[in-house]
């Protein structure tokens, strides 16, 4: 058995029917169009290279058409009357079809991104569905307020009545990238239909087939034509085009930080509404009384899960100088023991790298460490058979100032420091443009409470990292990004809040 076998014969017989419905085309209007450049795309499995199938390249024509279906279903009486009842009823009838198909989409997302099979069937499938029905629970109850007013300048025996109401925000370009593909969807997708936004989803070019699959399930939901839309292609055509449009009133927006601040210029036009979930460098600080049982198995998986490409992934982990040593020894024998392989293959714990480029990317981070002076404990190493892989890696000595520490790797690469002081580990916690999440490690209340305190971050896990769910929301401090998704915050992106005076 190589990294690369795995059974072609047990592919589902519903995932080789849709790569053969390729080349795949847009949903733009309730129909799937053909782009308008004639081009396609090569869909890529990432461990062995070959090719899926083809996704159509859309152009800024195809994002015109998507804005002005989108525009006019979200003014048709189909969904801007439908009750929040039928609204919910949608959302749920969604969650109901990906649940039906969690087996088929969940191997899809693997073929098409890399990840093991059972992260995709057992994490982000299960956690997709439930974005769907958490916000299908939402629609009734998107309320303002009845506000008590004094203006005394009202017409002699007249009265005033004020009150608040919540209205979709609009035309709404959901941008994801492509480490969880489907889940980063739903996040988007299932506050905004909620709210009873229309949609045009812009999936990431490495990953667009879970997208386009979730364009037929919701046409077999019954979603009226044009409130969900799917436009594949590169991010500097569509993306682009989707950000710099008149026609559309509210980003959201997953992916690095470098496309984030990009995004903020071209959305300028028109002062489209913004929602920013970006990079991350997360700490994962280990003191003295960590209960090491949690602590090694959780610090991995926060690390090595989807091969590191997640954006929590505790990248930098510190740990007390009493339990340094053991916690390399142990971190650096979990890492050991993870087998890479094809994500298919049952017995593969970690997949390959998305691409080429990021598996040749994260390797140039680590030979420039070693050459630096930083050590290996673990990995190391791109897997010479295919080069997508790359091993489970844990340095030491890497500084405070290096690009290791500083810069977001999106590997399987993590470096464990040693600290003393609580100054000294918030310091280093915080010496970051990023703030997206972090963890601690304590079985004490009085260290819990003190660092997720003082650590700059929207979210802080307590012997516990990448712990999702819809309800709790989730977002950056300065360079993670703008604003909040999931919970009561995310659906808000979705909505704009009307004051209405009545003078009677
Ligand atoms: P990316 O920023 O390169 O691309 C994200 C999406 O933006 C893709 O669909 C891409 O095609 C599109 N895009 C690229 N250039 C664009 C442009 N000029 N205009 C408009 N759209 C454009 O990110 P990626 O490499 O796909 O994903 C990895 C990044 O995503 C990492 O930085 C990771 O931290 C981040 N991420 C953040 C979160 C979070 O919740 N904070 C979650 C997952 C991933």
């Amino acid at each position: 058995m190589t990294l690369l076998d795995y059974d072609l014969a047990a592919r589902r017989p519903s995932v080789s029917a849709f790569l053969a419905r390729g080349p795949h085309r847009l949903l733009i209007d309730g129909e799937w169009v053909a782009p308008s450049s004639g081009d396609y795309i090569e869909s890529l499995d990432p461990a062995t290279g070959t090719i899926l199938t083809e996704i159509a390249r859309g152009t800024s024509a195809d994002v015109d058409d998507a804005v002005s279906a989108a525009r006019r279903a979200l003014e048709s009486p189909a969904w801007s009357r439908m009750t929040p009842a039928a609204r919910s009823a949608l959302l749920w009838r969604l969650a109901d079809l990906i649940e039906q198909h969690i087996d088929e989409l969940s191997e899809l997302e693997t073929l098409d991104q890399g990840k093991a099979y059972r992260t995709a069937r057992f994490g982000e499938l299960p956690g997709t569905i439930a974005q769907f029905r958490y916000y299908a629970g939402y629609t009734n109850k998107l309320l303002g307020t009845t506000i008590p007013t004094s203006i005394a300048h009202q017409p002699e025996g007249k009265q005033i009545f004020a009150y608040t109401v919540k209205e979709p925000v609009g035309v709404v370009a959901a941008i994801v990238p492509w480490n969880s593909p489907l889940l980063m969807a739903s996040m988007k997708l299932a506050p905004a239909l909620a709210a009873g936004c229309t949609v045009v989803l812009k999936p990431s070019e490495n990953t667009s087939l879970t997208a386009l699959r979730l364009g037929e399930l919701a046409l077999e939901a019954g979603f009226p034509a044009g409130v969900v839309n799917v436009v594949t292609g590169y991010g500097r055509e569509v993306g682009q085009a989707l950000a710099e449009h008149p026609g559309v009133d509210k980003i959201g927006f997953t992916g690095s930080t470098a496309v984030g601040k990009a995004l903020l210029v071209a959305a300028q036009g028109n002062l489209k509404r913004l929602t920013l979930e970006l990079g991350g460098k997360s700490p994962a600080i280990v003191m003295p009384d960590a209960d090491f049982a949690l602590a090694v198995p959780g610090i991995a998986r926060g690390i090595f899960n989807n091969g590191g490409q997640v954006c929590v992934a505790s990248s930098r982990v510190y740990a007390h100088s009493s339990i340094y040593e053991r916690l390399v020894e142990e971190v650096s024998r979990e890492a050991d023991a993870l087998s890479l392989g094809h994500g298919m293959n049952p017995a593969t714990d970690m997949g390959p790298m998305v691409s080429m480029v990021q598996a040749d990317r994260v390797a140039e981070y680590v030979r420039e460490g070693v050459a630096d002076g930083v050590e290996v404990t673990a990995g190391g190493l791109q897997v010479d058979e295919q080069r997508t892989f790359y091993r489970p890696t844990v340095l030491t000595g890497v500084r405070q100032e290096m690009r290791l520490m500083q810069e977001e790797i999106f590997g399987p690469v993590v470096s464990i420091t040693p600290f003393d002081e609580v100054d000294e580990v918030v310091a280093w916690a915080n010496d970051s443009v990023y703030g997206l999440a972090a963890s601690v490690w304590t079985e004490g209340l009085s260290n819990a409470h003190t660092l997720t305190s003082r650590i700059k971050a929207g979210t802080v896990w307590v012997n516990c990292h990448s712990y999702f769910s819809p309800e709790l929301p989730k977002g950056g401090h300065k360079k993670s990004g703008w604003g909040y998704e999931n919970g009561a915050q995310g659906i808000e992106n979705y909505l704009e809040s009307k004051t209405v005076v009545t003078v009677y």
